[in-house]
């Protein structure tokens, strides 16, 4: 496995135009400005997530910038059926032909917990968030995405994913699971499909999961979302075209 940094890369205005990108959890956080970050670098942004209004500000948000117009899709990923998933990748069919890049973005934290107080029940949901969720929406896409003449695949990984550390417990094993996934996938993918797969560990990013994971942190201290999205619009757009099966730590 090769770690590697994108430095100072600068996206042409139009890098991502004519592209179909669906992100999931694009409600908040890193998922919302990525999705109105591809809008602007203009994709065509599939918004998929759980809390109907967040997404439909997003939505407004890229309409009122002039950007191209967005689609939504409602989805919890905890309590979806296959079917749904089914549904999801029947209707950007339909509607788009094609998908060209899949950004696994939404995130739950769960708890920080010693193994031996883990929940049950809150192991389950974050193992099917984070880690089920992705495999099901993969499963379901790659008909679209290999209708795609030039298709990327990212997962959203984390420091904890690379070494075991106490008190991560699902979310741990969850980001491993997915960077795993992530190998898989670029090694199935790689020869016989147009197809690119990679993960992004996004670093120390200002958002509600990392005030929930860091309760005594000076928000104002970490970076926003923006500083970090050269990164993931190479990762989607053409320019990562010979970037594959690898972990990009911004
Ligand atoms: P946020 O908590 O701000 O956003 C998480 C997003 O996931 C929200 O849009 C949320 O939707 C969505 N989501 C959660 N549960 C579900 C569900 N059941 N169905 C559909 N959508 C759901 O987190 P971040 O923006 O910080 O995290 C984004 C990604 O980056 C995550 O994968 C996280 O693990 C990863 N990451 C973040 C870091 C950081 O420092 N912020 C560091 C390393 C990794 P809703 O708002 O509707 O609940």
């Amino acid at each position: 496995m090769t770690f590697q940094s994108i430095d100072n890369y600068q996206p042409a205005p139009d890098v991502l135009k004519d592209r179909i990108l669906l992100v999931t959890g694009a409600g908040d956080g890193i998922g919302k400005t990525a999705a109105k970050t591809f809008a602007q670098f203009g994709a065509t942004v599939i918004l998929l997530g759980k809390t109907i209004p967040k997404l439909e500000a997003v939505y407004d948000a890229i309409v009122d910038a002039g950007h191209p117009q967005p689609a939504i899709i409602p989805l919890d990923l905890e309590s979806a059926t296959y079917d749904e998933y089914l549904d999801v990748a029947d209707n950007i069919e339909k509607e788009f032909g094609r998908l060209d890049g899949l950004l696994h973005n939404a995130g739950l934290l769960g708890a920080l917990t010693p193994v031996q107080q883990y929940d049950l029940t809150l192991w389950a949901q974050v193992l099917q968030v984070n880690l089920t969720a992705p495999f099901l929406l993969t499963r379901a896409l790659i008909p679209v995405l290999k209708k795609s003449t030039d298709a990327r695949i990212l997962f959203t990984s984390s420091s904890v994913a690379h070494q075991g550390r106490a008190y991560w417990g699902a979310y741990g094993v969850s980001k491993a699971g997915q960077d795993n996934l992530m190998e898989i996938l670029a090694d199935e993918l790689e020869n016989n499909t147009a197809i690119r797969v990679n993960s992004i560990d996004p670093g120390r990013v200002r958002t509600r999961m990392r005030a929930l994971a860091y309760p005594g942190e000076d928000p104002n201290s970490l970076p926003s979302p923006d500083t970090i999205m050269p990164s993931y619009v190479f990762l989607m757009g053409p320019d990562s075209k010979d970037t594959h099966g690898q972990i990009i730590h911004v």
